[in-house]
């Protein structure tokens, strides 16, 4: 006999431990299906730990809303449940006269997107807020900040056992079918068992696209095919000579080798872009010369030899080589035509700030799929 169960969330990141504690809140019975033995162990530990002030993403995007309104929410969030953070600060810069059209862009952008406290820097204000960066232009983002991501997904998944939540770990969903009574869903590990679920939220992240496949009724023209697009982080020995993050303007798809500072106070560049033909976080130190490069152009001080390799994280891309990167893909029964159903892909930056708002905006979606 099939278990009954109101809701399960497949994936225990970020995303899927967000939207746990929101259902739990609103109060469902829910449980966390995560495959692996630990909860937050793929993209939810492999990022930049950086919450976004929402510059980039484009108007009216799910990124733009979502990203702006998660961090608003996340700092009160965090001050309140003691999520170590710090509202550091980000400047922009640009390194050469061909990228002052890029800054005036993300300067228009951002206030598109309501990201409303940017500030144009003189280049005497740049020299004193980082001396040790060369730049012949840029803006402050005082709202951009850093977070302990770990410590966010412990206190999601307390927020949610609070209220009844259950994180069932070494657990992977394997199969299933849309069914009169419900979504069955077949988890496999050390003890299989089959759950017959009234509502199912797969927040899979790379494994998102599969599980959606592995569930027999959901349209197969309405699931994404997932590339892989890794980035590396070097770490910078000794000291950080910066005192905000610095990002340079960024080049094609990606945001440039940027400076991120941890809570530690440790000083990281990352990430690059390159193509992967699956999960495969190895760190490829053939790009070493790349960074050294790509970082002098901002930091003429980086000494040979002063970068270490650092780790990697992978992007769970829906589009491909070639293709623009898209917006986050959550969808629900409008789209592929399964009540209790909500899908989500795509989920890259800025998922991590924007957690709390995809946990509300699915929320309301399982609200109107029931009524
Ligand atoms: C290099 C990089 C840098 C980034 N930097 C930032 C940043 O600075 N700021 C920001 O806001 N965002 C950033 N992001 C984006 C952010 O990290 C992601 O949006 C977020 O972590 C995604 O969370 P998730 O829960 O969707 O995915 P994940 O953390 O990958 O979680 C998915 C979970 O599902 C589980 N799973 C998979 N298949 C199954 C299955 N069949 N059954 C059960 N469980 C399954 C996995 O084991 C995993 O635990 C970055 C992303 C990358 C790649």
């Amino acid at each position: 006999m099939a278990e009954k169960v109101d809701c399960a969330v497949i994936g225990a990141g970020v995303v899927g431990l967000s939207i746990a504690r929101e259902l739990a809140l609103a109060g469902r019975e829910v449980i966390i299906l995560e495959a692996e033995s630990a909860f937050g162990t793929h993209t939810s530990a492999r990022n930049s730990e950086v919450i976004h002030a929402g510059i980039y993403y484009p108007t009216g995007s799910l990124k733009a809303r979502l990203c702006v309104a998660g961090r608003k929410a996340l700092y009160g969030y965090c001050a309140e449940r003691g999520v170590n953070h710090k509202r550091i600060g980000k400047v922009i810069v640009a390194t050469d006269d061909t990228q002052l059209e890029g800054l005036k862009k993300y300067k228009k952008q951002a206030e598109v997107n309501g990201v409303d406290d940017l500030r144009m820097l003189t280049r005497d204000e740049l020299a004193e807020l980082e001396p040790a960066v060369i730049s012949t232009a840029g803006f402050l983002s005082p709202s951009t900040g850093i977070i302990d991501s770990h410590g966010l997904m412990l206190a999601y998944l307390g927020d949610a056992e609070n209220r009844g939540a259950a994180l069932v770990l070494n657990s992977p969903v394997t199969g299933g079918a849309v069914e009169s009574d419900g979504i069955r869903l077949e988890v496999g590990g050390a003890d299989p068992m089959t759950i017959v679920c009234k509502t199912v939220i797969n927040a899979a992240g790379h494994g998102a696209p599969a599980a959606s496949r592995a569930i027999a009724g959901i349209p197969p023209q309405t699931i994404p095919t997932n590339y892989y697009a890794i980035g590396h982080y070097y770490t910078l020995t000794g000291k950080t000579p910066f005192n905000h993050l610095v990002y340079p303007v960024a080049r094609q798809d990606w945001l440039g080798v940027h400076v991120t500072i941890d809570l530690g106070g440790r000083c990281k560049f990352g990430p690059d872009f390159s193509w992967r033909d699956g999960l495969d976080y190895r760190f490829d130190e053939g790009r070493e010369a790349r960074f050294y490069e790509a970082i002098r152009r901002y930091y003429p001080g980086l000494k040979d030899g002063a970068l270490q390799p650092g780790y990697t994280g992978m992007r769970p891309r829906i589009t491909g080589q070639g293709q623009e990167a898209v917006d986050f893909v959550i969808q629900d029964h409008t789209v592929h035509g399964v009540r209790g159903m909500i899908n989500l892909y795509g989920m890259e930056s800025p998922g991590l700030t924007s957690s709390l708002a995809i946990g509300a905006y699915v929320g309301e979606l399982v609200a109107n799929d029931r009524s």
